[in-house]
């Protein structure tokens, strides 16, 4: 007998709730298109509902010592390798990925609450020498207030852990809308937090239209930070009306993140290793290798390569252990892929495989590599967000480091050589928050995670983690 989905439900000041005549949304099996539960949406009085457990609980939970709040998210952690083959098992039926990268990726989640966790505790003020003998100077980090955090779809764990944890680590309360299309992630986070003991109110789960629900939350006056990972467009619009209302924000955005594979590098291993990076999570990932630059002295023998590398991919149902990519998170991909791989061809890309969906059930496109494709071409300019992947050659590093600069975005870069010198150009050229060298290592609780330019505001992880959600407050005092 198979087991059952997430129990799926609205989490408001400590409440799990459904039903009560509430629209509800079917949320889909991408593998086969299978309807697999359903989603109620957030009424207008449940979102007001929801605001005012976090502004009641925001006034207690800012006084709450570090140590206790570093207590519940250790037991979200413990919680969640305790459970990580069942929540894994619900991200692959709705997100559709292998369980392998399921449970990798809740398995690195228990990680960022051990990090929250450790470095919530060291949210240090200063003090500052004053000028006079009888005067005290201190600058205090203080927690910025209530949030709303908008999370999407692609890494439906980790995407809202980050903000979870970074919001009630630092005193923080939190109503954080989840991706409806990828739902039970999100509820198991909320149900591990209720039994680690965190206060209700602090956390709070709504789900509804993602356009009604941004703009209640954004415009109430009770919110004081909005934090939003997904798209550069509606990254933009969300900042606009944050910005109106005179809010902090965290922005991670899109990219469309560069590969520059030089003559010296280790071409074969570079070919490995970027095809098994770029098909992960079927390419639906915002630092995905997107735009391959080859120096045309190593091109033919790259391609070779990576081609063949790619062909090896075997694309079916999540659940299926030699599965090594699944299908697009939801049918609306589908058309996106189509789009981008027929404009390519129509200003002459040659499809080197791929190239079309596979089969007529479920959401499968197949792993697909362009040559021979315009620097005017959509996919050279816009990110695919999927299984497809434009690889063109280069003539020198100035070149290619034009080129990868040359779009608005600056979220992710990659780069293969064994010349340092190249490294270190490549280093101080590139204009993006993150670079990966010979190497691929984004995304830890310990490092910072954040774009420039289009792709974003502020950064994830690492020791700068609680800065967005904190404010600066200085206090002078004399006897
Ligand atoms: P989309 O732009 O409609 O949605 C992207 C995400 O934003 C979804 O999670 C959606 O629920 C949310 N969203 C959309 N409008 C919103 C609004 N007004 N208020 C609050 N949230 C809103 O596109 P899509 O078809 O769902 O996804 C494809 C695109 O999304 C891709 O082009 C990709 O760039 C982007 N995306 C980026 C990330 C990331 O990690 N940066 C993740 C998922 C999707």
């Amino acid at each position: 007998m198979s087991l059952p989905y997430e129990d799926l439900s609205l989490y408001i000041d400590g409440e799990f709730v459904t039903g009560g005549g509430r629209r509800e949304q079917d949320v889909h099996d991408p593998s086969t298109g299978s309807v697999i539960g359903r989603l109620p949406h957030a009424t207008p009085a449940d979102l007001d509902r929801a605001l005012g457990a976090a502004q009641r609980a925001f006034e207690t939970w800012r006084t709450v010592s570090p140590l206790e709040k570093s207590r519940i998210l250790r037991r979200v952690a413990e919680l969640t390798r305790e459970r990580v083959q069942a929540i894994a098992r619900n991200i692959t039926l709705d997100q559709g990925k292998p369980l392998a990268e399921a449970v990798s990726e809740v398995t690195r989640c228990a990680d960022h609450c051990d990090w929250h966790a450790e470095e919530c505790r060291r949210i240090y003020g200063r003090v500052i020498p004053a000028r006079f003998p009888n005067v005290r100077q201190f600058v205090l980090r203080e927690p910025v207030g209530v949030c709303a955090a908008f999370t999407p779809w692609n890494f439906p764990y980790n995407q809202a852990i980050r903000k979870i944890a970074a919001a009630v680590g630092a005193g923080c309360t939190i109503v954080l809308k989840g991706p409806e299309d990828t739902p039970s992630a999100v509820v198991a986070i909320a149900r591990m937090f209720h039994e680690a003991g965190l206060p209700p109110g602090v956390l709070n789960v709504v789900w509804g239209v993602p356009a009604e629900v941004s703009k209640h939350l954004i415009e109430s006056p009770i919110v004081r930070k909005v934090s939003f990972t997904g798209s550069v467009p509606v990254g933009k619009q969300l900042a606009a009306m944050a910005g109106a209302h005179m809010k902090r924000v965290t922005m991670e955005l899109g990219g469309h993140s560069p590969v520059i594979v030089c003559e010296d590098a280790d071409i074969e291993r570079a070919a490995d290793m970027l095809s098994t990076l770029k098909f992960a999570n079927a390419g639906q990932v915002c630092v995905s290798p997107n735009r391959m630059y080859v120096h045309e002295k190593a091109f033919d023998r790259f391609m070779a390569r990576f081609i063949e590398a790619t062909k090896k991919i075997k694309v079916g149902p999540g659940l299926e252990a030699d599965t090594r990519m699944g299908p697009l998170a939801h049918a609306r991909r589908l058309p996106a892929m189509a789009e981008m791989v027929e404009d390519a061809t129509d200003r002459g890309a040659r499809i080197e495989t791929g190239g079309a969906r596979i089969g007529d059930r479920g959401y499968f496109w197949a792993p697909t590599v362009l040559t021979n494709v315009p620097d005017e071409a959509r996919i050279m300019n816009h990110e695919p967000f999927g299984p497809v992947v434009p690889c063109v050659p280069f003539r020198d590093l100035d070149d290619a480091l034009r080129r990868a600069n040359s779009l608005p975005y600056g979220l992710s870069s990659y780069a293969f050589t064994n010349s340092t010198k190249h490294a270190l150009k490549i280093q101080n050229g590139i204009q993006a928050g993150l670079v990966n060298i010979n190497h691929f290592g984004q995304g830890l609780p310990e490092t910072p995670f954040g774009g420039i330019k289009d792709s974003g505001i502020g950064s994830e992880g690492g020791t700068e983690t609680f800065d967005g959600y904190l404010v600066t407050k200085f206090v002078t005092q004399m006897d």
